[in-house]
Parts: C-alpha cells; structure tokens; sequence
C-alpha cells in the first residue's frame, strides 16, 4: 500500500478518536501479494466502540473489496475474537494509536496469520 493510503487512514483514525474507524479495502491479489489501492467509506457505518454493531452482510457483493480496517484507539493491535467473526474478504487491517506510522499497522488474513506489510512512496 501507499504511504499515502496509509496516512488517510491515520487521518481518519486520528479524527474519529477515541472512536473506531471502519473503513472497507479495495485492491488486488497479484501472486502472494495483495496491493491495496483505496479505501471505502461503508455504507450504513456506525462509528462507535466495538466491531459489532457493523453490518457487513449488508455490503454489496464487491469483489474489488478485499478486506477491512479499523482503528484499536487502545492502542493494542491484537485483533478481538469479535474482528475475527466478522472477517470480510481476504485481509484485515488494524491500526493502533498513536497511528504515526507502520508500526501502528499489522494485518492479517483469515487464518489469523500476520502477514509482511510493505508501504511505497507512491
Ligand atoms: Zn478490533
């Protein structure tokens, strides 16, 4: 993913704070690797504390959708069993306060294996 993409997604974290962001993925799977290439406000959103009042059978069937972030305003990245029940798509996303930089960031695919993030300049 972009540092740009990433920095829009602290700056939606940092705003919503001490709330949770949900922001839905958008990309591609090219070989073992899956390139984030936008993010996507999700319909009938409801910003508040927890994972669970989000209804993600909701969601149009996308398959650009690739998977979702949220914000861990805790500050501990460790997904909940909650992020795990309601894994969408291929990959989830979180982000931990401060949301400064990668090291706020870990992901995983829905094995709940952690997977390598990389960040491009562009
Ligand atoms: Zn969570």
């Amino acid at each position: 993913m972009s540092q740009e993409l990433l920095d829009a997604i602290f700056d939606g974290a940092k705003h919503l704070y001490p709330r949770e962001t949900l922001l839905m993925l958008r990309g591609k799977k090219v070989k073992d690797t899956i390139r984030i290439v936008d993010l996507v406000i999700p319909p009938l959103a409801t910003y508040g504390h927890g994972f669970a009042n989000y209804q993600l059978h909701l969601l149009p069937m996308d398959f650009s959708l690739i998977g979702t972030v949220h914000s861990h305003p805790s500050g501990n990245k460790t997904p909940s069993d909650v992020d795990f029940n309601h894994f969408f798509g291929r990959i989830l996303m979180i982000v931990g306060y401060p949301y400064a930089g990668v090291q706020d960031v870990v992901v995983y695919n829905s094995c709940g294996e952690k997977l390598p993030i990389e960040v491009t300049k562009e």
